[in-house]
């Protein structure tokens, strides 16, 4: 009999409706073909648009659904003429991955052939690196909360050892994960400050003492101002990257930008309980209504929901699928026929979704 999963779907701003819709098509003609899963969506409403409307960003009822959903897929949120009224922007999304634990943000990098990486990779070395940004504390536990007096201002920075147990756990376990899958040679680099603040030090010690836990998984430290300099000089040279909350932010659009812009770029939000996925990208405002979007990054959200959820309940097929995903977009981005405006041509939206279907039904 095949197990159905509820998958909490949050539509909203921007070009995020005219992403996820195609990408949810796509999922249902995996889903139809399968005889060992089936998928549910559930439309949940939040975000800018429905704040306008309702002065609600983010509806009890929606977090509730979220949470008893298998799992939960995001296309993006906020928009710049709507704001909350001491002016800050709505960013419901923070909110999810504050209520439900998200601690584990993986953004996976990766350059494959026919990819707009700004990079000369004359080598021909593969780009296929994780980086796990750790989402609920670290500098940006500040949020809210800093003094700003007249001539001072200071903010908070929180490392748990905690969280940070169940960070260097995620990021041990997907070095394996890697490692099986021939991805990764299983390896972590904690990347850190330890030079400069104590909390980073601390932070860097519970790295080792869970490095401990994984004798087969190999692991070494690095300054985060080093790594910058590496994911350009030389990003092959990377399996899993684990980090605090900032550095991990700025490090994730770096990773885009190595990618050929946040179009390109996946991401999931991972807990104990819960899990959200959804591209790197905003609601882009500049594009929206005019079918332009880039849908990549969603659809490869998607397929990263697939495999978490194949992995989470031993469902060989679903995991499958997610491969057959990531193989059509692979063969796409390959053949370079068609390519959005973001990746320097003049196909749309709808184009890209094709083309990714019909790479789908060769390989199916
Ligand atoms: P946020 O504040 O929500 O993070 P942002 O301002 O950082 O948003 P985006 O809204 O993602 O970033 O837009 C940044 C630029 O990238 C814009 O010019 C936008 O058009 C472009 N862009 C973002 N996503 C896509 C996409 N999927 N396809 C094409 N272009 C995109
Ligand atoms: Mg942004």
């Amino acid at each position: 009999m095949a197990r159905t999963f509820e998958i909490a779907v949050f539509q909203g701003d921007g070009i995020g409706p005219e992403v996820i819709a195609p990408t949810l098509s796509l999922l249902d003609e995996l889903a139809e073909g399968s005889r060992a899963y089936s998928l549910r969506f559930i439309d949940l409403p939040a975000g800018a648009g429905h704040y306008a409307t309702t002065g609600e960003a983010l509806p009890a009822a929606s977090i509730a659904a979220a949470r008893d959903a298998d799992a939960i897929l995001l296309a993006a949120m906020g928009l710049p003429t709507v704001r909350y009224p001491d002016g800050t922007e709505i960013t419901p999304q923070i909110d999810l991955r504050m209520e439900f634990g998200l601690y584990a943000g993986l953004r996976p990098v990766q350059i494959r052939p026919g990819q707009p990486t700004p990079l000369r990779l004359d080598g021909g070395q593969p780009v296929d690196f994780a980086l796990v940004r750790e989402s609920t504390e670290g500098l940006f536990f500040t949020l809210g909360k800093g003094e700003v007096g007249a001539d001072e201002a200071r903010e908070t920075l929180r490392i748990t050892r905690r969280t940070s147990e169940k960070l260097f756990r995620f990021a041990f376990e997907l070095a394996r994960k890697r490692r099986e899958e021939g991805k990764g040679r299983g390896h972590v680099t904690c990347v850190d400050k330890a030079n400069v603040f104590r909390a980073f030090a601390f932070f860097r010690g519970i790295f080792d003492e869970i490095a401990r836990e994984y004798p087969d998984v190999t692991h070494d430290h690095a300054y985060v101002d080093a790594i910058s300099l590496w994911m350009v000089e030389r990003p092959w040279s990377f399996d899993v990257l684990v980090t605090e909350n900032m550095f991990g932010d700025i490090l994730s659009d770096l990773g885009a930008g190595l990618m050929g812009g946040l179009g390109l770029a996946p991401s999931a939000d991972i807990g104990d309980a819960n899990a959200l996925f959804q591209p790197c990208h905003g609601t882009a405002p500049d594009i929206v209504g005019r079918g332009l979007a880039n849908p990549i990054a969603m659809v490869l959200s998607a397929g990263m929901m697939l495999d978490w959820l194949g992995t989470r309940h031993g469902i060989s097929e679903l995991r499958e699928d997610a491969a057959r995903i990531d193989g059509a977009v692979g063969s796409v981005l390959g053949e370079g026929n068609v390519r959005t405006r973001d990746m320097g041509g003049t196909h749309g939206t709808e184009d890209m979704i094709t083309a990714i279907r019909t790479a789908m039904q060769r390989v199916s």
